[in-house]
């Protein structure tokens, strides 16, 4: 994958805070979408955790508008602030500094705060080692012939077993790489109806489960 993709360099953000304001609303939508939500929140006030606890929920639901799912999304992130502020002073750094699993059972607490958003606020905004599952994973995985599982705790150990590295920092650098290349291929290759034929994958995967295979040619 690497070879077909290139090296990603996830996650794309300005600053740590940033990558957990992307992480919740990019829940059921495209990143075009999340950017343009974090585009008018740095043009109204910046995105900074003070700020948006200062701001009223309505006007925040305006603001990320573009990435649907607004009210929701305005009022998730109104619960991690409520979490960020107690419990780390708003202060990323802070948070890095805590245990791993001690933040994971804090952020899974959080009204909408799922398995997803919560392993990647771990691995990308604090360089925590856990590595995200998501659909695309499950999917390309089953599909290889690799896993049967559906469990996410089973798989993100899985995962997290057959990539670590002895150094931490060569640990965390796989896991995001491993993670974005993942979905690059599930975006644009092993999507609902796969294009196998033009796969990088192609030579290794069982295709199982696989019906229809849609092609560019
Ligand atoms: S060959 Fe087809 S099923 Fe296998 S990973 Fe690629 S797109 Fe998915």
């Amino acid at each position: 994958m690497l070879d077909a993709f290139g090296k990603q360099n996830w996650w794309p953000a300005d600053s740590s805070f940033e990558v957990i304001i992307g992480a919740i609303l990019t829940q059921q939508t495209s990143w075009k979408n999340v950017e343009k939500a974090i585009s008018s929140l740095k043009k109204e006030g910046g995105l900074n955790p003070e700020f948006l606890n200062y701001i009223e929920l309505g006007r925040l639901e305006q603001l990320i508008k573009p990435s649907g799912f607004y009210k929701i999304k305005a009022q998730r992130l109104k619960n991690f602030l409520d979490y960020f502020l107690k419990e780390y002073n708003g202060k990323t750094e802070k948070m890095t500094e805590d245990n791993t699993i001690k933040i994971r059972k804090e952020l899974l607490n959080i009204n909408g705060i799922g398995k997803e958003t919560a392993d990647s606020t771990l691995l990308y905004a604090l360089n925590k080692e856990i590595f995200v599952i998501d659909a695309y994973t499950k999917r390309i995985f089953f599909r290889l012939g690799i896993v049967d599982t559906n469990d996410y705790e089973k798989l993100r150990e899985l995962f997290e077993n057959s990539l670590k590295e002895k150094d931490h920092l060569n640990t965390i650098n796989k896991f995001k790489e491993m993670h974005a290349l993942i979905v690059e291929l599930g975006k644009n290759y092993c999507k609902k109806d796969p294009i196998c034929n033009n796969c990088p994958l192609f030579s290794s995967c069982k295709r199982k489960g696989v019906k229809n295979e849609y092609s560019w040619n």
